[in-house]
């Protein structure tokens, strides 16, 4: 078999067993890797209706079959558990160096089972594992542990995956950090590790463990993307990062303002890639063979210190912390950027949560006896800084912000409730469904919560017609409506999306549209890599079954259409700028879910059908509904 390494290992930290699984190529076919492989053991292992933060919670590292290949956007992490945020099924990626290292390192996936006694961590080098004592790391933060655990080990080329303090303490939104600076971000799987004990991973490797089908034909596509690089749509991305788009966001009136009252920020600019760019930043940075280059580093020490090592703020860091909370000064968003980096949090959900509470402060559903003397107010960039702090570590108003968004409003009354802005629990990032219209629908559907990397968004089917033609997409619709053919449009470049999850590349560099690569390169890849001519149809095949393990996983926790909702600050007119007056509605919704369970050949109720299950594979996942 090329590309994977053929090995899953298994790790009971309960007792400290190690095993290695060795599953026939059948398995990583029909799964491929990714959020494939994390669902395939989250599903067979975690028992339905556990608390997230027991230690019956599965918890699954895992890449794929092009993961350390020298070609820009292979090297993606997918950690998947059931999530202590959403309740629902956990999913977060994230790039860099350790994904790339993993493969090296010599497995596809960890799975970790139970819990440890004490403090561990997992130290994998060249095919062998152990679990050693991290009772010295409890406690700290993510440069502090990255720095003793390089020297002890003696390598400084070690990568390490680790939780920080939040993890720790529960924060249900808390991260799992690389380098310091990259997140798996999203639904709380640093809150999972840190409930087993389990500190960090560490893996070192060597690239005699990667192989694959078609080097003469990997080669010739690393060179395409690299001489097309320049030319392409992502150059931008290349220059300025995500940040770039903040001002484009903004003039569409697209750039969530004051907790999303409205879509335009008058102090965008100050918060923007192009004024990171004179001010703060300091370099760019990589992940494994890209170059693409998107990644920030910045730098600041005057009324804040952030070192390079924190990397620099995303587009969405700079929304949440920013025009979310009406916060325009770059440097106190970067300082709030290094802290979630250090102490292991979301910056969307810890920014959002801050941008909730600061609704609710000046509505007077919470109080200065709440916050502890704080003046929670829109724009007041100090206690946005003190409220990340709070959070980490769980003092004060921080402890009740630390259960996310929709929690915390349970304690302030239904008003309060009701400036939440979230699904399933989860905060929404930073992309707008009134004017990206076939977002509300998958904000509202996708199974770990609101999230903006699982289909493409509107603007794209106009602007490129000929990869959205490979997905079978014909004529675009336009970007404010949300009729059938745009249900359509979204379930089709969801499935891709779920396919870039279980391949385990950048959504950056492979996609339907902007991207370096497009679908049928994409195939191209997976065959150099894997030696399967998948094909693009294959491709979806495999996002498809992995969306219905996802969906299948919530449905034995009981979620249903019901919980297929939206914010009901999505029905009210946003205020100001190109988007005003513009919302969604609550009946365009139920409509376009009819559709969109209809396509995808689920009940009404949102569930998988065991006929589904069955042509997709997946007879034993429909035993379990
Ligand atoms: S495009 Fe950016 S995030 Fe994606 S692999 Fe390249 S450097 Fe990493």
């Amino acid at each position: 078999m090329y590309g994977y390494t053929g090995k899953i290992l298994h790790v009971y930290l309960d007792d400290g067993r190690l095993e290695v699984e060795t599953p026939p190529e059948e398995f990583y076919r029909k799964y491929a890797g990714g959020t494939g492989f994390g669902l395939y053991y989250l599903l067979k292992h975690t028992p339905a209706g556990i608390d997230p933060l027991a230690p019956e919670n599965t918890l699954t590292f895992a890449i794929s079959g092009p993961t350390g290949a020298p070609i820009s956007g292979q090297s993606r992490l997918t950690i998947n558990a059931k999530s202590p945020l959403t309740g629902a099924v956990g999913d977060s990626q994230s790039g860099g160096f350790f994904p790339a290292e993993m493969k090296f390192a010599g497995f596809d996936a960890f799975v970790f089972h139970g819990k440890a006694p004490k403090p561990v961590y997992l130290w994998v080098k060249e095919g062998q594992a152990e679990l050693r004592d991290a009772s010295h790391l409890w406690g700290k933060t993510t440069d502090e542990v990255e720095d003793r655990l390089k020297e002890e080990l003696g390598d400084r080329r070690v990568h390490i995956a680790q939780v920080g303090p939040a993890g720790e303490k529960g924060v249900r939104f808390a991260a799992v950090i690389t380098y310091g600076n990259r997140a798996n971000g999203r639904t709380g799987m640093g809150a999972v590790m840190g409930s087993k004990n389990l500190k960090a991973v560490v893996v070192r490797g060597s690239k005699k463990n990667a192989t694959f089908a078609d080097m003469k034909g990997l080669t010739q596509l690393t060179k395409w993307g690299v001489k097309e690089f320049p030319n392409s749509d992502i150059y931008g991305m290349g220059l300025l990062g995500t940040a770039e788009i903040v001002n484009g966001q903004n003039k569409g009136g697209g750039l969530p303002t004051h907790n999303w009252d409205s879509g335009y920020f008058a102090c965008a600019y100050e918060i923007s890639g192009h004024h990171m760019a004179e001010t703060i930043l300091k370099e760019r940075d990589t992940c494994y063979a890209c170059t693409v280059r998107c990644k920030r580093v910045v730098e600041a020490e005057n009324r804040y210190k952030v070192e390079p090592r924190y990397g620099g703020p995303e587009y969405e860091t700079l929304a949440t912390f920013g025009s979310y909370c009406n916060v325009d000064d770059l440097e106190a968003i970067a300082y709030a950027n290094k802290l979630c980096n250090m102490y292991g949090m979301d910056t969307i959900s810890c920014g959002a949560t801050i941008a909730w509470a600061m609704d609710a402060f000046e509505h007077g559903y919470i109080t200065k006896e709440d916050t502890g003397g704080i003046c929670l107010t829109f724009g007041n960039a100090e206690a946005m800084v003190q409220m990340v702090e709070q959070i980490a570590r769980k003092e004060g108003f921080g402890a009740i912000l630390a259960e996310g968004s929709a929690r915390a409003a349970e304690k302030f009354g239904e008003k309060a409730q009701d400036l939440v802005v979230a699904v399933k629990k989860q905060e929404m990032p930073a992309h707008m469904p009134q004017v990206k219209r076939s977002l509300g629908l998958i904000y509202a559907v996708n199974p770990y919560g609101a999230d903006h990397q699982s289909s493409e968004h509107d603007p794209s089917w106009k602007w490129y017609p000929e990869r959205m033609a490979m997905l079978g997409l014909g004529e675009a619709q336009p970007t404010k409506v949300l009729n059938r053919e745009k249900v359509n449009f979204a379930f089709t470049t969801e499935k891709l999306y779920m396919a870039l999850n279980a391949f385990s590349v950048c959504q950056f560099v492979f996609g339907p549209a902007w991207h370096l690569y497009g679908p049928d390169q994409l195939a191209e890849l997976i065959k150099v890599t894997t030696g399967w001519d998948l094909g693009i149809e294959g491709i979806q095949e495999v996002g498809e079954r992995v969306l219905n393990m996802l969906r299948a996983f919530n449905a034995r926790e009981g979620f249903t259409r019901d919980d297929d909702s939206l914010p009901k600050k999505l029905y009210k007119p946003l205020q100001g700028g190109r988007s005003e007056g513009l919302h969604l509605t609550p009946e365009e919704l139920e409509q376009a879910k009819d559709w969109y369970y209809e396509m995808a050949g689920w009940d009404q109720n949102g569930v998988p059908t065991r006929e589904k299950l069955e042509s997709l594979g997946l007879l034993w996942v429909a035993e379990q509904l």
